[in-house]
């Protein structure tokens, strides 16, 4: 029986101490000579050996993409809630590298010696069955309760759990005996035995008691990889016996292990670097032509699907409904994370929503991409969201049982032609990765405040960054977009080639398609000075008025933004301003802050000379973790005049909103033309934003006080999302142009997950 399993190699070094560095060499041979895992035996107790934990960490950190495991751990030295974060631990810091090969015992005496529970066979299993429990249920973050594991030999109670590790570590258990078979049936991801212990015959048996009892578990069979540890001689002569000859003999012998055993993993057990080369050159590309011709021609009825990349039974079982799983193109399932995958909990949320998507697709290019979208299409009961960098504020990005496109592996940066500062950028890329890309150049794109945010929906949105007054917003920037449409088609688009799609992506871009990579015009940035100012600001009315007059009469080298909030008891209201101005001269930097310093009493400052790429290197890598939905309402203005402030101070007062801002968005943006894009206010001087605790009382005061003053809105900032936002956000001549390009490319408004423009 083959079960389908991709056919992979892997070594089996002895962890030996002597001279330290050997071990580690050889695995480093390994991965150069192309295997796909290094593994080492683990006998704690060994003289001799290193620590086979200790020795996978740092193998790990010393190559890059072979997978590790030890073959295979000796669980009675090593409790398993311990190993099962240890696992984790590594596998996140390999990138998803780490597979747990786990072994009962065996040699109970030496086991013994170093202080682990000598048991009987029989018990070694329960044991093995109940670790298998602490090691699943600590890797299980998505779940809530702690865990409770009450064993005979493990008792767990109230363990925290987590961190999931980065992918679903299979476990392999070394097993001989049928009892332990079974319980690879029931439990196990794979059967990992050596050949030089079995008979014949015993791998064809041992699959059967395995199989039936994946079966009577309801489970597929296919879940179970099979690998054996093999150990040979290569020589001259033919006949010398089983793996004693050329490599071509190696090759026909093994063969029949793939096709009749399901052998899916051979584990070349050489400590001799020559051998080990010789197998990687000679035997592993030959026995996979071999395998692969076989299977070409073999009775169908022996051999399952030639790739098994099927989830789990225990996977399936959380699987949502409206969603066709097991008809995801491969390519696409691979990389896919469904709600019982490892690591899910870093998926579904986004950086300011909670959520519990079905699926989250994560394609590696535009015709990946062009796949995602006709597998979301043929499951339209299911909400679909698109995400870049998951700060979206408007766009959901997340949702409840649906399908999410995650660009995050479309983050490539290129220069195309340094002369023109042309680069490319993939949309999955975050700023303040741009901005480092860029620095070395002495270049910048000015995009937002915020490091973590995503090329992709901010620039495809407009983009107010600290650079706004002097190079405008980040969509202007903008000379050319590639673009999958609803309907699959990978279009270019930029001032000749689809014109219209390309003015609609600056500024509604959402709608129409998903950007898979821009092509942006960037600027020579120098070192600029950046402040953080804060202010008493009792006066609420009269510091926004003096803030919006300083902002709007400077010169154009300066932008900035200022958060304000409720004031506590006993305490006066502050204001946080921060400025950006684009010079590195301090007098001209103080001399751009001093008409603002002199309109309330300062309470803190912080002024330097930086780079850009310090600014907005100002996020962390952690997964996003958000709960519940955010209440936020934005709107653009012209200057501040008194009745805005005065009406702004009273809805601060009324403690409608914990984080008000307001950033300055004029200067170089009033250059472009309403038409030229679907940005389309462009006399706007500020950019207000209210983020409430209240879904009620937010947008009533709101309403109420704000709402009689703005001119237009800045839909990236906004979370509602009806009619009234996105007539907002685009002008009557604006939406009916976007309203036919909708009608156009998205007739069926796949893409609504962000200020829905509908079809007319
Ligand atoms: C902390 C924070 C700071 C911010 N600061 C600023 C700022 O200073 N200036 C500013 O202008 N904005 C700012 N924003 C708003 C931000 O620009 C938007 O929320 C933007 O949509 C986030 O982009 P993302 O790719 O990270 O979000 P995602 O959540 O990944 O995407 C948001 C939406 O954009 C659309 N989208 C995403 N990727 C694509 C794509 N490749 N093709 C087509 N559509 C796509 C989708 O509709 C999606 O729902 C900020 C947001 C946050 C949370």
């Amino acid at each position: 029986m083959h079960y389908g399993h991709e056919l992979q190699f892997g070594t089996f070094i002895t962890p030996t101490n002597d001279p330290p560095q050997a071990a580690v060499r050889l695995a480093e041979l390994a991965e150069a000579s192309g295997y796909d895992l290094v593994t080492f035996q683990d006998h704690p107790y060994q003289p001799r050996f290193h620590d086979t934990s200790t020795l996978l960490t740092w193998v790990a950190a010393r190559t890059e993409r072979v997978h590790l495991a030890a073959n295979v751990a000796n669980l009675p030295l090593r409790p398993p809630a311990v190993l099962a974060r240890a696992a984790a631990s590594l596998d996140l810091l390999s990138g998803g590298r780490f597979e747990l090969g786990l072994g009962a015992g065996g040699f109970w005496d030496a086991i013994d010696a170093m202080g682990g529970r000598r048991l009987t066979p029989g018990q070694a299993v329960e044991a093995l069955s109940e670790a298998i429990d602490v090691i699943r249920g600590v890797w299980d973050q998505g779940e809530r309760a702690r865990l409770e594991v009450d064993g005979e030999y493990y008792h767990v109670s109230g363990a925290k759990r987590g961190p999931a590790p980065a992918h679903n570590i299979p476990i392999w258990i070394g097993a001989l005996k049928p009892r332990m078979l079974r319980l690879i049936g029931r439990k196990g991801d794979g059967w990992l035995p050596s050949l030089a212990y079995l008979k014949p015959g015993d791998l064809a048996a041992g699959n059967r008691t395995i199989d039936e009892s994946a079966l009577a578990a309801g489970r597929d069979p296919r879940e179970i990889r099979r690998l054996v540890n093999i150990g040979g001689r290569f020589s001259a002569g033919i006949g010398g016996g089983f793996l004693d000859g050329p490599a071509a003999q190696w090759v026909e012998q093994l063969l029949p292990y793939v096709i009749d055993d399901g052998v899916g993993t051979f584990i070349l057990a050489s400590d001799d670097p020559a051998t080990m080369q010789h197998f990687a050159a000679e035997v592993a590309p030959a026995l996979r032509e071999a395998v692969a011709q076989e299977l070409r021609h073999a009775d169908a009825a022996n051999v399952a699907e030639t790739t098994w990349v099927g989830r789990s039974t225990a996977v399936r079982a959380k699987r949502r409904a409206g969603i066709d799983y097991d008809a995801l193109p491969v390519a696409l399932a691979a990389h896919a994370v469904e709600p019982g995958d490892a690591g899910y909990a870093r998926v579904k949320s986004t950086y300011m929503r909670g959520g519990s998507p079905g699926l989250v697709l994560r394609p590696g290019d535009a015709e990946e991409v062009a796949q995602a979208i006709a597998f979301a299409r043929a499951n339209p009961a299911v909400p679909l969201g698109v995400r870049s960098g998951g700060h979206g504020i408007s766009g959901r990005s997340t949702n409840d049982g649906g399908i999410v496109i995650d660009l995050g592996r479309l983050d490539a940066m290129e220069v195309l032609d340094a002369s023109r500062r042309l680069v490319r950028i993939g949309a999955g890329a975050r700023w303040k990765d741009v901005a480092a890309f860029l620095a070395p150049h002495g270049w910048a794109l000015s995009s937002g405040d915020y490091g973590g945010v995503g090329v992709g929906g901010l620039a495809t949105a407009g983009g107010i960054g600290w650079l706004v007054r002097e190079h405008g917003l980040t969509i202007d920037h903008v000379r050319a977009v590639e673009l999958v449409l609803a309907d699959g088609r990978i279009v270019r688009a930029d001032a000749t080639r689809n014109p219209e799609l390309f003015w609609a992506v600056r500024g509604a871009g959402a709608n129409v398609g998903i950007v898979t990579a821009f092509e942006f015009e960037v600027d020579e940035v120098g070192d600029l000075g950046f402040a953080r100012l804060t202010f008493d600001a009792s006066d609420a009315a009269g510091f926004l008025q003096a803030w919006g007059d300083w902002v709007v009469d400077a010169p154009r080298d300066l932008t900035s933004f200022l958060i304000m909030g409720g004031s506590r008891p006993g305490e006066p209201r502050v204001a946080q301003v921060m400025a950006a101005v684009d010079s590195d001269d301090p007098e001209t930097v103080l001399a751009r802050l001093q008409p603002l310093a002199e309109a309330a009493p300062l309470i803190g400052q912080d002024v330097r000379i930086t780079s850009y790429r310090a600014v907005i290197s100002n996020s962390d890598d952690a997964a996003h973790a958000a709960e519940g939905e955010p209440t936020a309402r934005s709107g653009l203005i012209g200057r501040i005049t008194p009745e805005f402030a005065h009406d702004a101070a009273r809805f601060l007062d009324s403690g409608a909103t914990y984080f008000f801002q307001l950033r300055a968005v004029g200067g170089a943006v009033h250059d472009v033309p309403a038409e030229a894009t679907a940005f389309a206010h462009r006399s706007s001087e500020f950019s207000v934003v209210a983020f409430g605790s209240s879904r009620q009382q937010t947008p009533e005061r709101w309403r109420e006080l704000i709402g009689p003053h703005l001119d237009g809105a800045y839909l990236s900032f906004d979370t509602e999302q009806g009619d009234e936002q996105v007539e907002a956000a685009f002008p009557p001549a604006t939406l009916a142009r976007l309203r036919a390009i909708k009608a156009q490319v998205d007739p069926d408004n796949v893409f609504r997950d962000n200020a829905n423009v509908r079809p007319v």
